[in-house]
């Protein structure tokens, strides 16, 4: 980079070199503050086995602004940029990450998760969160919304007032990881299984609560929870219908395969994702459950579980789609005209024929640069 062009061109072109030049990736999903627990929780066959060992570490860093969390969160702030991502889909349920984010050269949608199965009184509990999302400045780059963490572990009211709370706010995306694991399903279709025993051994279980009796996906659904501004995050255990019901709301789903693998949830039908006609953004989710964040990895494992999906849709789905998603697509996603030239650079060997297949075989970091201009 850097280099002046021989001939032909003009005092300010420079030569960047056999290169793809695209915008800035977006991860869509992933949780900074867990970022402590990298290499900390065994990967697992049985999604709530994986859970439980979150919670246990979790539970020895009981102080959320305690020095180790906050030195991981600058620490994946780095690694973020370094993997070419330019905007980020942050999971919280602290807020610790916020103050951080408007620091660093990242873009940022900070969700402030609830999770709050038995909630006796559900408005008074959102309007609470909804007050301290408030009372963070947002800048031109990061802003903050709510999220629900999922159907088994908020209540049905809860997840009612958080809709007609972001249904308030002009800008507000929403996210929820939805359709994760079988035992979800069983949970959300029977009450019964692994959760309902983890809900109760927590006290968080709530006697008066009916199972739906439907997929998770059904269940929001006619809770009139899901709609254009909702990110579905994970979607392992979606079917055919739930797909198309999806796909019918406008709402984008977000796919994080490493994750899948490692906390046993199961491989995304990512084929189906993209041919029941829905919107899909990828994300790493925590390193908790991912080794990096390196979108462009994720992206590697994709095209491993889906070698039919064409390379410029995932592309579209590591740009446009999180953007959009995200309500940055004003800035960000594409290369056009009024939009930030937040731009990257990947080296492309020379025995590299197809450059966006190429571009979704596993980029190392140390391919990547950030043009300045
Ligand atoms: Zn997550």
């Amino acid at each position: 980079m850097g280099r002046r062009a021989p001939s032909g061109v003009g005092e300010h072109d420079v030569d960047l070199g056999r290169v793809a030049v695209m915008p800035g990736l977006v991860n869509a999903h992933t949780h900074l503050e867990l970022s402590y627990l990298r290499d900390e929780v065994p990967p697992s066959s049985v999604f709530v086995t994986w859970i439980r060992g979150v919670m246990a570490a979790r539970r020895g860093h009981p102080d959320p602004m305690a020095p180790e969390i906050l030195a991981a969160v600058d620490e994946a702030l780095d690694e973020s940029v370094a993997c070419g991502t330019a905007l980020l889909g942050d999971i919280s349920n602290t807020l610790v990450t916020f103050g951080p984010l408007t620091r660093s050269p990242l873009a940022a949608v900070v969700f402030y998760e609830l999770i709050r199965f038995n909630a006796p009184e559900p408005e008074a509990f959102v309007d609470a969160a909804r007050r301290q999302i408030d009372a963070l400045a947002p800048t031109e780059r990061v802003r903050a919304s709510l999220a629900a963490h999922a159907p088994y572990s908020v209540a049905p009211l809860v997840l009612r007032a958080l809709r007609a709370a972001i249904d308030r706010d002009p800008f507000a995306p929403c996210s929820v990881h939805l359709s994760e694991s079988q035992e979800e399903v069983e949970f959300i279709r029977r009450g019964t299984g692994p959760w309902r025993t983890l809900l109760e051994q927590v006290g968080a279980w709530d006697p008066a609560w009916v199972p739906p009796g439907v997929s998770p996906v059904q269940f929001l659904d006619d809770s009139g929870f899901l709609d254009s501004r909702v990110l579905a995050v994970h979607g392992v255990q979606m079917t055919e219908r739930d797909l198309r019901r999806l796909a019918a709301r406008g709402a984008t789903l977000v796919t994080c395969p490493r994750s899948n693998g490692h906390t046993g949830a199961g491989a995304p039908p990512i084929t189906e994702f993209y041919a029941s006609g829905n919107r899909v953004a990828v994300g790493t989710d925590s390193l908790a459950s991912a080794p990096d964040l390196n979108v462009f990895a994720e992206l590697a494992t994709m095209r491993a579980l889906a070698p039919n999906v064409p390379a410029p849709l995932l592309l579209d789905s590591a740009t446009r789609q999180g953007a959009r998603a995200l309500g940055f697509d004003a800035d960000y996603g594409t290369i056009e005209p009024g939009k930030r030239a937040r731009l990257l650079t990947v080296q492309i060997p020379s025995a590299a024929i197809d450059v966006e297949e190429y571009l979704v075989s596993g980029i190392d970091p140390a391919q990547l640069r950030w043009l300045e201009i």
